[in-house]
């Protein structure tokens, strides 16, 4: 503006200027030309002062515009409002200080630049709708958007748009005025949350003033109470109230009135249907900007089911209590940590004590102080570790009794597994136990019974039995003494008493003799049955006879006195069981059954056992009997031995004289031979026919006799050869016999097949020797005029195998068939078939000296199968 008066001021500075120079007499065309001069000067200065004039003028209303412009400038400065202008396309051109604030870019930097700098993206496209509106000269007004400040924060604002006209009218841009309602919007948005949520809550949201007049009412309140928000604005909040609560309202009052709050009130107001309803109230002092109480809000919360839900909880344990009361067991109930706060009518019945002396830890007064520790422990360690417990011990009953109890506590546990409460219950055992004890000691004694029963049952032994029954028989009675006293019979018939003592030693009785039949044991040996006295002291028939009218001095003290006969089962009374205790009445009418039993076992057991002792004797003495009889068989059997041995010697001496005998014959038969042979062979011319007839006959006898002696040397040589058995193959051995016999075959035009043929365990020598024999008797024992035809052949017989030699010759009749096997044994004349009667024997003796045997099936005419067995 300063610049612009300077301004102001040259022109007419300027003007003076030429005004001092047209003074100055330049021109050369005289005085009309200084008329003319003068008058132009004059109208110059006329027009100047007109000019000086218009410019004055001027400058006036330029100063007015620059002051007014002044104002407006330092409004739109002091404006909070962001106050921007811009040229129709865009461009700012004035940009004011509370623009600065509100986008924190300062006028420098936005002067010449484009407003949609301060556009997020997404209102970029309002800036050609604003420009059109304004190139139209439409105004925009409270356009509410979104600007970005330089910090990139976005701010709610409110903006009114104005065209810019000039002096002409026509539009060159547009004012903007834009106000930040960031604040403005955050605060209604708040207030609108706020509402919902007082909207959407469950519980009724109510604000009154301190004259308790109703401001606002929720949707809540609406349902809880049965108003709407028009029934209840403006009214009294008493409203709410049933008679007898009224006094409620000035207290509340009151405690708002000092600013406190009022938490978790619990009372009952009235709905608009006239029900009466538990509500929990938490009511708060609502004040002004400046702090003072103006009135209250109030939460009321509906608990009527809450309510009636602890009603039945309260009912449902009065019912489990009432119940708990009822039954036969006790109860009790204790906190988490074991104090006990409740117990069942039982429990004071039973215990006759009162909840005084009961509660926390007072059961432990009636606890067995021995068994009480470790019931403490375990139920310590119950609390701990928040288990059930289970144990049995005694409670003192109110008769001062102790009775076994089985005590057993659940705990119950909240949703987080913590233990709340404890429920026990004793649940009275006594009986059982007992009857239990009882069945135990029943058991034990059927035991004992039994094991007494089985152990005198397999007992043969006399002696030992009876004093097992008597040891028995005291355990089982509960007595102190024992005896059996029982007849024995000797060997000679002869009856005496003996006796088995238990619980005492013997020399107890020894100095006063045996018992004698006095009127106290006369029933028992005479088999009357079991007497049981409770005293025998007082006993009528005690004492009646001398000498010691009563027991000795000195005897066993006995009162309780139990007697019980054992019979036999022909009926004999074998003896008594007698039974004392120094006790009176100790004997129950069960050990008089037990006694019975062991009475009636015993006397089956002494049966048994004399029984045995009979039959033990009977066995002795057929023992003897039989030690005779086999002494006997020993002594022939030693006699057939001795005899075998001597014959086997006879034998061998015999089989030796004939082998010594065949062998000393053969060199005088040789020599006979050879001389018989020398003389036909070169005495023939000396000799007539008689005597070639004698020469020959001798030779034929000498030759007859070598093959004799040979037989009988092969055959006395089988019975001394050591044999050495092999795996021999019949088809090698019958090769070997048939190449050996070869001439004799093709001398009789004999015909030999051979079929299958096994292996057999045999002495190949031997083997090979009976072959040969009965080949070559099949080959000799033919009709006069046919060839023989032969078969050999082997058959499996379980671990044996049978050699086959079959002929088609003579044949064997019956009676021949058993003989032909022995030494000489011959069915034929010598001149008819030639031949020792020894080979068979030699096929037999081979045969059995190689554990096999040697047979034959044959028919007269009709040929014959030898066989012989041996060995696989
Ligand atoms: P040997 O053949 O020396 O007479 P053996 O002891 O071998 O003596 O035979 C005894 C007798 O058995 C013979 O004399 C004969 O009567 C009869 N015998 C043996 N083998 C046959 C046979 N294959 N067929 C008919 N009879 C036979």
């Amino acid at each position: 503006m300063k610049s612009r008066s300077e301004r102001t001021a040259k022109p007419s500075q300027s003007a003076s200027g030429p005004e001092s120079s047209a003074g100055n007499p330049q021109s050369p065309s005289g005085n009309e030309a200084l008329q003319t001069s003068r008058e132009k000067v004059q109208s110059a200065n006329e027009e100047l002062q007109r000019k000086i004039e218009e410019t004055d003028q001027a400058n006036i209303e330029l100063r007015r515009a620059h002051q007014e412009r002044a104002i407006y400038v330092a409004i739109v400065d002091s404006s909070d409002d962001a106050i921007i202008s811009k040229t129709l396309d865009g461009i700012v051109t004035t940009w004011n200080k509370a623009a600065e604030k509100i986008f924190g870019y300062s006028a420098a930097e936005m002067v010449g630049q484009s407003i949609t700098r301060i556009f997020p993206e997404d209102r970029l496209h309002e800036e050609s709708y604003v420009l059109s509106q304004i190139r139209n000269g439409q105004k925009i007004e409270h356009f509410e958007t979104v600007r970005r400040t330089r910090d990139g924060t976005l701010l709610d604002i409110s903006v009114t748009i104005s065209p810019v006209k000039d002096a002409s009218g026509r539009i060159i841009g547009a004012s903007k005025i834009a106000r930040n309602v960031t604040a403005q919007k955050a605060a209604a948005r708040a207030a609108q949350l706020l509402a919902s949520i007082v909207d959407s809550s469950d519980d009724a949201i109510i604000s009154k003033r301190l004259d308790g007049i109703i401001t606002s009412w929720n949707k809540a309140a609406e349902k809880i109470f049965g108003y709407t928000a028009e029934e209840m604005i403006g009214q009294s909040i008493t409203r709410l109230f049933p008679m007898d609560r009224l006094q409620e309202e000035p207290q509340i009052i009151s405690r708002i009135g000092q600013g406190h709050r009022v938490e978790h009130f619990e009372t009952v107001r009235k709905t608009k249907d006239g029900r009466n309803i538990h509500v929990s109230l938490t009511i708060s002092p609502v004040k002004d900007a400046e702090g003072r109480i103006i009135g209250a809000s109030k939460i009321a919360r509906d608990i009527s089911r809450q309510k009636q839900a602890e009603e039945s909880l309260r009912r449902n344990e009065e019912q489990l209590r009432t119940m708990a009361d009822s039954i036969p067991l006790l109860a009790w109930m204790a906190e988490a940590n074991g104090n006990v706060f409740w117990y069942n009518r039982r429990w004071y019945e039973y215990t006759g004590t009162t909840f005084e002396q009961m509660q926390g830890w007072g059961w432990q007064a009636v606890h067995d102080p021995r068994i009480l520790p470790s019931v403490n422990e375990r139920w310590n360690e119950s609390l701990r570790t928040g288990t059930p417990f289970e144990m049995e011990f005694p409670l003192r009953g109110a008769d001062g009794e102790f009775r076994w109890f089985l005590t057993r506590v659940s705990p119950m546990k909240d949703t987080e597994g913590q233990v709340i409460r404890w429920f026990g219950t004793n649940t009275n055992i006594d009986e059982a136990r007992k009857a239990r004890q009882e069945l135990e000691e029943e058991t034990r004694i059927l035991e004992l019974l039994n094991d007494t029963g089985s152990a005198i049952a397999s007992e043969l032994n006399l002696e030992k039995l009876l004093q097992q029954v008597t040891d028995a028989g005291t355990k089982l009675s509960g007595a102190k003494f024992g005896a059996f006293f029982y007849n024995s019979v000797n060997e000679k018939g002869e009856s005496y008493l003996l006796y088995t003592l238990s619980g005492a030693p013997r020399e107890a009785f020894e100095k006063f003799g045996l018992p004698r039949n006095t009127p106290i044991f006369h029933p028992t040996f005479r088999g009357d049955g079991i007497v049981r006295l409770d005293d025998v002291t007082r006993d009528s028939r005690y004492g009646t006879m001398a000498p010691h009218h009563g027991m000795p001095k000195g005897h066993l003290p006995v009162r309780s006195y139990l007697a019980a006969p054992v019979i036999s089962r022909s009926g004999e009374v074998i003896g008594g069981l007698f039974f004392g205790h120094p006790e009176p009445g100790v004997f129950t009418e069960r050990s008089e059954r037990l006694i019975v039993g062991i009475a009636a076992q015993a006397a089956v057991a002494i049966d048994n056992a004399r029984l045995f002792e009979t039959a033990q004797r009977e066995i002795a003495h057929r023992r003897g009997v039989e030690l005779a009889l086999q002494k006997t068989k020993e002594e022939l059997e030693d006699r057939v031995q001795e005899r075998t041995a001597s014959l086997r010697e006879t034998t061998e001496q015999l089989e030796t004289f004939c082998y010594s005998v065949a062998h000393d014959l053969r060199s005088p038969l040789r020599t006979q031979q050879s001389f018989a042979q020398a003389l036909l062979d070169s005495h023939d011319k000396q000799l007539d026919a008689e005597g070639r007839e004698y020469a020959t006959r001798i030779l034929r006898s000498a030759q007859r006799l070598d093959r004799l002696v040979n037989d009988l040397l092969t055959y006395s040589r089988l019975s001394r050869t050591e044999l050495k058995f092999e795996n021999v193959p019949l088809e090698k051995v019958v090769a070997d016999v048939m190449r050996f016999l070869a001439d004799e075959i093709q001398r009789s035009a004999g015909e030999i097949t051979i079929g299958t043929l096994h292996s057999v365990v045999a002495f190949e020598p031997t083997l090979n020797l009976i072959i040969t024999n009965l080949i070559t008797n099949a080959l000799k024992f033919v009709k006069p005029g046919e060839s023989p035809k032969i078969h050999i052949c082997s058959e499996k017989r379980d671990n044996k195998v049978r050699l086959w030699i079959e002929d088609n010759g003579i044949g064997i009749r019956p009676e021949g068939l058993n003989k032909i096997f022995g030494v000489f044994q011959r069915l034929h004349p010598v001149n008819k078939y030639p031949g020792t009667g020894i080979g068979l024997a030699i096929v037999q003796k081979g045969a059995e000296r190689m554990g096999g045997k040697a047979g034959v099936e044959s028919e007269s005419g009709k040929g014959s199968r030898f066989w012989v067995e041996l060995p696989a």
